[in-house]
């Protein structure tokens, strides 16, 4: 039988391993780090759903409704970063290319960490998404 050299095997689990959610790692922090690999519709967040938040189940119908129907817009448009925590370039601007590291949350949330703030309106509880009030 054909055997993978150790170091190959190594090599790839640390690949895949690259590609999941850190333990604890907020959506937002994962999704910010996975569309390094590129967008495809709502790919990573469905991903990072799927195995950290099973029961966001309403994500895939209030992202869209928030301006995000792909992982890149839901960045764009559904959280939005918590500046004063981020580094800024020698020019005051927000340094996107170095996301501080995750302040985590607990597991089963598609909540962001404090380095994001939600589109205002929004409420969130447990995990589940409760709909938008109108903001008046
Ligand atoms: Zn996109
Ligand atoms: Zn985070």
């Amino acid at each position: 039988m054909e055997q993978y050299p150790a170091q190959e095997l190594d090599d790839a689990l640390k690949m895949v391993r690259m590609l999941l959610p850190w333990p604890h790692e907020c959506l937002a922090c994962y999704v910010c780090r996975m569309l390094a690999h590129g967008c495809s519709g709502l790919k990573w967040s469905k991903a990072y759903r799927d195995l950290r938040a099973p029961r966001a189940t309403a994500m895939e119908r209030k992202f869209p409704e928030l301006g995000g129907t792909c992982d890149c817009e839901v960045m764009a448009n559904v959280f939005h970063p918590n500046e004063a925590l981020w580094e800024h370039d020698q020019h005051g601007d927000l340094d996107g290319t170095c996301a501080p590291s995750c302040l985590t949350v607990r597991l089963g949330t598609i909540q962001p960490c404090g380095l994001w703030l939600m589109r205002g309106g929004i409420q969130w509880g447990g995990g589940v998404y409760r709909g938008a009030r109108k903001v008046s």
